[in-house]
């Protein structure tokens, strides 16, 4: 029997070139079956050509075929945040370049538990993290694989700095937040009023008032649902006042740090003790590609962790990097390369305008919802998120709109319950989309509309 060619090794570029046009291939055509931004036919469809195109999961002899056909079929049956009619989530079109660094860190696979797996990678990491760091007006930062591991990291290293704090957050502060404080045990959080969707600094003052304790105070820069800033600097004064910690969650605003025109914006962002930032959402990596940014180095002490076989002291104090106290991970895959190629790459301008772009695009959004008369809008956009409804409709029609544009795979739109009622969510994070799309798109809602 051959035996598989592997990634790296001399043999690797060879074999994986023939490779590499199948999968191009597949994803070509993938994409041209499903013609549009998500496959027709709603999940039951999918699941069946899914099904159909796996066959036998472990047959017994093996099938070269099935590069091509289960790439086919992920391509055939995926959402495509590239389509610009794919606009629900903070989910962004991943740039070529990100992607092609993402393939040399597969083939090479260094793994940023220990320096001998991983001497080049640990350095480049070294070097970006506290780059991007000093960005945000921090220290150091850890790599995450998104907002989500970084919020329950910052809730940890507040623990361990202060022991059992209480979370004190915006009822519009991401969801993780306080499901991290259920996984650490901490107290009950407190969830404080925001209103049109801002956590309300006024309701903060007099819930920090009436508590005792340590306490950590997340606020959100750029929400999940609308992509709202919470007053940061407001926050940092309370917070500061009353002693509290202060984690702010910018996994989506972070973005607009490489924006000349957005960045004043994030003022007071470098207030906090902890921040969460997430290039996989404005700064168009693949996923995973989070960071939990860190004001006191100190703090990163509480994640020490021996273990002989990766980090023995004898091999510290010889002068070998001791990666494991980086994260909670062991194995870890150097998502620090993508995000490095791309800051070098595109630098700081390129970065900057696509987040100018998109920015400018929700706006122009918006201005096509408000001029038209069968739409609502919901504010003027804070990001690159558009909060819009059809005029007099119900909850029902707009949640049965979204579903109808999804099931025919000609749209995908967000959901978003704010000020009482439900809308309909475009987070804008294409690029390449044209004025000409979101007017296609604004149509596409008002024909799936009942009367
Ligand atoms: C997306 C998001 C998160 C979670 O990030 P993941 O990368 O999905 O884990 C956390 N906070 C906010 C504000 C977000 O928008």
């Amino acid at each position: 029997m051959s035996l598989p060619p592997l990634a790296s090794g001399p043999q690797g570029p060879a074999a994986l070139r023939p490779l590499l046009d199948t999968v191009l291939h597949a994803l070509r055509e993938g994409a041209r079956s499903r013609g549009g931004p998500l496959p027709a036919g709603g999940p039951q469809a999918v699941a069946a050509r899914v099904r159909d195109a796996v066959g036998d999961v472990l047959p017994q002899e093996g099938d070269p075929d099935a590069l091509r056909a289960l790439v086919h079929a992920l391509a055939e049956g995926s959402a495509d945040p590239a389509d610009p009619l794919c606009a629900a989530h903070l989910h962004c079109p991943p740039l070529a370049v990100a992607t092609a660094a993402d393939l040399a860190a597969c083939v090479l696979n260094p793994s940023l538990d220990s320096w001998d797996q991983a001497p080049a990678a640990s350095e480049l990491e070294a070097l970006v993290t506290r780059a991007l760091a000093t960005e945000a007006g921090a220290a150091d930062a850890l790599v995450t694989t998104g907002g989500t591991e970084s919020n329950q990291l910052a809730l940890l290293l507040a623990r361990e700095s202060h022991g059992s704090v209480r979370l004190v957050c915006g009822s519009n502060a991401h969801h993780s937040l306080t499901r991290a404080a259920w996984l650490l045990g901490l107290p009950e959080p407190v969830v404080v009023p925001a209103p049109r969707g801002i956590l309300d600094p006024a309701a903060l003052a007099t819930a920090l008032a009436g508590l005792t304790g340590p306490l950590l105070v997340a606020a959100t820069a750029g929400t999940t649902d609308a992509g709202l800033i919470d007053p940061l600097p407001e926050i940092a004064d309370l917070s500061a006042h009353h002693g509290a910690r202060l984690h702010i969650d910018a996994a989506y605003g972070g973005g607009l740090l490489f924006s000349d025109h957005h960045r004043a914006r994030l003022t007071g962002l470098d207030r906090a003790h902890t921040i969460t930032l997430d290039l996989h959402k404005l700064g168009w990596q693949p996923v995973a590609a989070g960071l939990l940014a860190v004001h006191d180095p100190h703090d990163l002490h509480a994640l020490r962790h021996r273990a002989d076989y990766l980090n023995a002291d004898d091999d510290t104090e010889a002068g070998l990097p001791d990666l494991l106290g980086r994260s909670l991970r062991t194995t870890r895959r150097p998502d620090i390369l993508k995000i490095a190629v791309t800051l070098k790459v595109l630098g700081r301008t390129g970065l900057g305008s696509l987040t100018d772009h998109v920015c400018a695009l929700a706006q122009e959004f918006a201005r096509l919802v408000r001029s038209h008369p069968a739409f609502e809008l919901h504010d003027r956009p804070a990001i690159s998120t558009v909060l819009f409804r059809p005029a007099a409709a119900s909850d029902e029609t707009v949640a049965a709109v979204r579903r109808t544009l999804l099931l025919d795979g000609r749209a995908v739109l967000g959901r978003a319950r704010l000020d009482g009622r439900l809308w309909l969510k475009a987070t804008l994070l294409n690029p390449h989309t044209r004025p000409g799309d979101l007017a296609a798109l604004l149509n596409l809602v008002e024909g799936s509309t009942p009367r």
